[in-house]
């Protein structure tokens, strides 16, 4: 049963979505609290809901943000955070609730949901998300982000109208592996929707834009598509940092920032109110894709050493790459998000097979944040890695599998700026 069969409106509306979450907060004690988090201009409260295990330490947990509500005219974004809320108390949820912290902020922007129209930016975060969320995600980065949108009979697409639910790779960019990283993710959550009979395409950021910002007649489309397409790469500002006022991004999602900032997997998500016309199949056609974006967040990806949201690669790529490090969740997330800060201070990392044995690997760090510690990791055909060695140094690694290779993961703290050469030994059969 989907938590609303209608989709509430007005003054009225906001006050029975908000009755609701009170009500559902104290029929799951010990599952769910709720925070105001702020207010909007006209003094609305802002909550946002809390939804994790309580017996398991939060900094054994991934943490994943899901907003809705932004654009107060997109009537099908105020069905979806109930929905989302209510599946991640039920059963099928438990191992989500045991290794994620899941913050759910179902209206984001109360002003636009009452007057019914838009109030919000496609630019860039307004004041409130930058003082709000700026807030909340200072104390709890993300691993993971979804933006819940919703797309109408006409506002949304200019090509494709009334009809369309979207997956969007979002705000992400071509460093590392992070475009095809997304692209991979995006498949899944298709592929989950598909089976639950709800046909999502997936866009770029690209893409989107294009059915934003392009032009309705139809002889001025390929000159259009083209156009925001090369538009959107050159306005991507990595300067909006949620709570530094005035900076300006192409930000239609509010999860945009977090990937420039946290290296979080980022998702804009249109769903769709004019299609689906009943409050309850928008609802269930939201948690489709959502659902297994959090399952996967509990799943080892192939690439990755640990279960969680696919978010070590900071540079390089699947063969060689510099990763996080830390005993727990969220040391691996605070490395995570300090070396990504000096990604640009890496060079690409090198390697070479000098004989069938002996691989050899350099890193070189040239930035001023020392010691600097992280992983080198590589992806070996090799069964077997007898030693590795810095000089006449042994160094210690782990190994981890895929289904076809070997994952080389070497802890390396380097004391001051320079260059790093390990040989690697595996047997040749
Ligand atoms: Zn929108």
């Amino acid at each position: 049963m989907a938590a609303f069969s209608h989709i509430p409106v007005g003054e009225e509306g906001l006050k029975e979505i908000y009755q609701w979450l009170d009500d559902w907060v104290v029929k799951n004690k010990g599952l769910v609290r709720k925070e105001v988090i702020g207010k909007s201009s006209d003094h609305w409260d802002i909550p946002a809901v809390f939804i994790t295990d309580e017996a398991v330490p939060n900094h054994n947990k991934q943490i994943a943000v899901i907003t809705s509500g932004r654009h107060g005219q997109e009537l099908g974004t105020r069905v979806v955070g109930p929905e989302v809320i209510r599946y991640l108390c039920s059963h099928d949820a438990k191992e989500i609730r045991e290794t994620q912290l899941v913050i759910v902020i179902p209206v984001v922007n109360p002003e636009g949901f009452v007057l019914n129209e838009f109030h919000s930016s496609m630019t860039s975060l307004t004041q409130t998300e930058r003082l709000v969320l700026g807030g909340l995600l200072k104390s709890f980065p993300p691993d993971m982000m979804i933006d819940f949108h919703s797309l109408g009979q006409s506002a949304g697409s200019k090509y494709d109208r009334g009809d369309m639910e979207v997956i969007i790779p979002a705000n992400t960019s071509r460093w590392a592996m992070d475009e095809q990283i997304h692209q991979y993710v995006a498949r899944e959550m298709q592929k989950s929707a598909e089976s639950g009979g709800w046909p999502y395409e997936i866009h770029t950021l690209e893409d989107l834009a294009t059915y934003y910002f392009g032009d309705t007649k139809i002889g001025n489309m390929p000159w259009t598509y083209l156009k925001e397409k090369v538009y959107l790469l050159h306005m991507q500002d990595s300067c909006d940092n949620y709570d530094v006022p005035g900076e300006s991004a192409y930000t239609n999602y509010t999860c945009g920032p977090a990937y420039l900032k946290w290296h979080t997997l980022v998702f804009g998500m249109e769903t769709n109110h004019y299609a689906l016309s009943q409050a309850a199949d928008i609802a269930s056609s939201a948690l489709a894709p959502c659902s297994a974006l959090l399952k996967m967040g509990c799943t080892r990806f192939p690439w990755e050493k640990d279960k969680g949201y696919p978010v070590n690669i900071l540079q390089g790529d699947f063969r060689i790459s510099i990763r996080p490090l830390g005993s727990n969740v969220s040391q691996h997330r605070a490395s995570r998000v300090r070396i990504w800060s000096e990604r640009m201070n890496f060079n690409l990392p090198q390697r070479e097979l000098v004989d069938q044995e002996t691989t050899t690997a350099r890193v070189r760090y040239f930035g001023r944040d020392l010691p600097m510690e992280f992983a080198l990791c590589l992806r070996m055909r090799q069964n077997n890695i007898t030693s590795i060695t810095s000089g006449s140094k042994q160094v210690k690694f782990e190994t981890f599998k895929d289904s076809c290779s070997t994952f080389v993961y070497i802890p390396i703290e380097m004391e001051k700026a320079g260059t790093i050469e390990l040989t690697i030994k595996h047997p040749y059969h």
